[in-house]
């Protein structure tokens, strides 16, 4: 019997070889996942470095919502294939990257396996992360009862800026 569809969230970073193109493509990818819709893109934000080496590029950040039926590291294997085929390459935890896509919320499952963690550990800290996931989904929890919009407003949106560019077509 086919899996229960689980909505999703994923968090998308670029600062590499057109960051915003890299964004848009996978966008694209996303929808080409197998047993896969894209339900929902957020705006695109801009964002300074946090973390990793000095000295590199600006970030493009974003968030999708996704309605699936592939068990989490299915997705997770997905997603990886994605940032392969867009040439992401790790050299330096959390250095300069073409794209990086996490995998933010599986549904209301809590995960901890070797490869896979979900809630992402540090979503609840990150500005880049929240705004974009606050944009589609203004009154989502966390399975720990936390809200996105209520840690988005404990965080602060210090080094993050909002682009022009939206999705209108999500
Ligand atoms: P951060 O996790 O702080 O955002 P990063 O995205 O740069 O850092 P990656 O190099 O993309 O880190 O991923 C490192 C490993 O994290 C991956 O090999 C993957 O197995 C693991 N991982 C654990 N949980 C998740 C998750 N929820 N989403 C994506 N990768 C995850
Ligand atoms: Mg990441
Ligand atoms: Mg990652």
């Amino acid at each position: 019997m086919a899996n229960a569809a689980v909505t999703c969230y994923v968090g998308i970073g670029s600062n590499l070889a057109n960051p915003l193109r890299q964004a848009q493509r996978a966008i694209e990818a996303l929808r080409a996942i197998p047993a896969t819709r894209v339900l929902a893109v957020s705006p695109w934000y801009g964002s300074h470095p946090v973390g990793g080496p000095a000295g590199q590029p600006d970030y493009i950040n974003g968030a999708a919502c996704l309605q699936t039926r592939l068990a989490p590291e299915a997705l997770l294997d997905a997603l990886q294939a994605i940032e392969q085929q867009q040439g992401r390459e790790r050299h330096t935890r959390w250095g300069a990257r073409t794209l990086d896509l996490d995998l933010l919320l599986y549904g209301n499952q809590v995960i901890n396996s070797e490869r896979l963690v979900v809630p992402h550990p540090r979503l609840a800290g990150r500005a880049f992360v929240l705004a974009p996931l606050a944009d589609i989904a203004p009154r989502l929890l966390l399975p720990n009862g936390c809200g996105v919009a209520s840690l988005l407003s404990q965080v602060g949106m210090a080094g993050l800026w909002s682009l022009d560019t939206r999705n209108t077509d999500a």
